[in-house]
């Protein structure tokens, strides 16, 4: 078995749903004791105005350092811990470890917005923001400076409890972002009801909007309906220049993707965010 091969096994028998799958047994058991020795960590993605380049914040995305396997993917992984309830404790953890870097970045003098992923079931945990706020206590991070990234798909399974979360980060100050937007089970009366401050664009349509006229069109019309909204839009998947362009003229506010910089971990992130502060702000020409 190579690390490849393993993985490629994982999301396979892991569309089973078989529980009794002894070799799902083994992972679900190896991701539990990855949790609980410290193997997961988190790489951060920046999120860049559109019009400046000026750093707003980062997305934190969790990875698993497998013993033997080595670095893991989320896709590879989550929809396991859905499936066996590990969700909970990997959810406290990004969480946990996520406000503990804005702190840091907030002691070295950067005021940087922290994003993180939160699933269905996540979003579904009516304890989910009695943590979030001692946590952001903990840390002492002021609630704007989190953003919970959410899908439509995550919302569409139980929307009144769904929005009941959502509600409670809403009055605790925390951000709300639609992520994925575009690719989910969509309903617009969502949009109306929950207290959400960003869409962003699914990488989808903003990775061959330069290509595609049609992909242009959906991006262009999103980047209206959400500021149109009142909402903060961002562009996930931007890897050119001429996307970067095309997103800043159709009034886009903010950007990720990987011609700004893919996913680093903690160390990387910092030596990217010091030359990118001693270089003019990669303003557009
Ligand atoms: P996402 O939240 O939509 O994150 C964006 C994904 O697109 C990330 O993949 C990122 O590395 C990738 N990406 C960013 N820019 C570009 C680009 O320019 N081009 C291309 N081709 N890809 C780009 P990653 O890190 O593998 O994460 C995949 C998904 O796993 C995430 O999608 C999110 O749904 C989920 N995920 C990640 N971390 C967590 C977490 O802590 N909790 C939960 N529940 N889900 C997570
Ligand atoms: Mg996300
Ligand atoms: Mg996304
Ligand atoms: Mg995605």
């Amino acid at each position: 078995y190579t690390a490849k091969a393993r993985r490629t096994g994982f999301a396979v028998f892991d569309q089973s749903q078989d529980s009794t799958d002894p070799r799902k047994l083994t992972l679900a058991g190896d991701l539990r004791r990855g949790i609980d020795e410290g193997q997961l960590v988190l790489h951060y993605q920046p999120k860049v105005d559109a019009q400046t380049g000026r750093v707003l914040g980062a997305e934190a995305l969790v990875r698993w350092q497998h013993p033997e396997h080595g670095l893991i993917p989320p896709n590879d992984f989550i929809p396991l811990a859905e499936h066996t309830g590990l969700i909970t404790p990997l959810t406290r953890f990004v969480l946990d470890s996520a406000l503990k870097q804005c702190r840091a970045w907030l002691t070295a003098g950067h005021e940087l917005t922290v994003a993180v992923n939160v699933s269905a079931h996540g979003l579904l945990d009516l304890d989910l923001p009695a943590e979030i706020a001692e946590r952001l206590a903990h840390w002492r991070v002021p609630a704007r400076l989190l953003t919970v990234e959410i899908t439509e798909t995550a919302i569409m399974t139980d929307p009144e409890r769904a929005l009941r979360v959502v509600e409670q980060l809403h009055a605790l100050g925390v951000h709300l972002s639609i992520d994925d937007f575009g690719t989910g089970y969509s309903s617009m009366a969502y949009l109306k009801n929950l207290p959400v401050q960003e869409l962003k664009i699914d990488r989808t349509f903003v990775s061959s909007m330069t290509t595609s006229e049609r992909d242009a069109v959906i991006v262009r019309s999103t980047v209206e309906l959400g500021r149109n909204l009142g909402l903060r839009v961002i562009a996930e998947g931007v890897e050119d220049i001429a996307t970067w362009r095309q997103l800043d003229a159709a009034g886009c506010d903010a950007l990720q993707g990987y011609y700004i910089s893919r996913p680093v971990d903690p160390d990387a992130f910092d030596t990217w965010l010091g030359s990118r502060q001693a270089e003019a702000p990669a303003a557009l020409a």
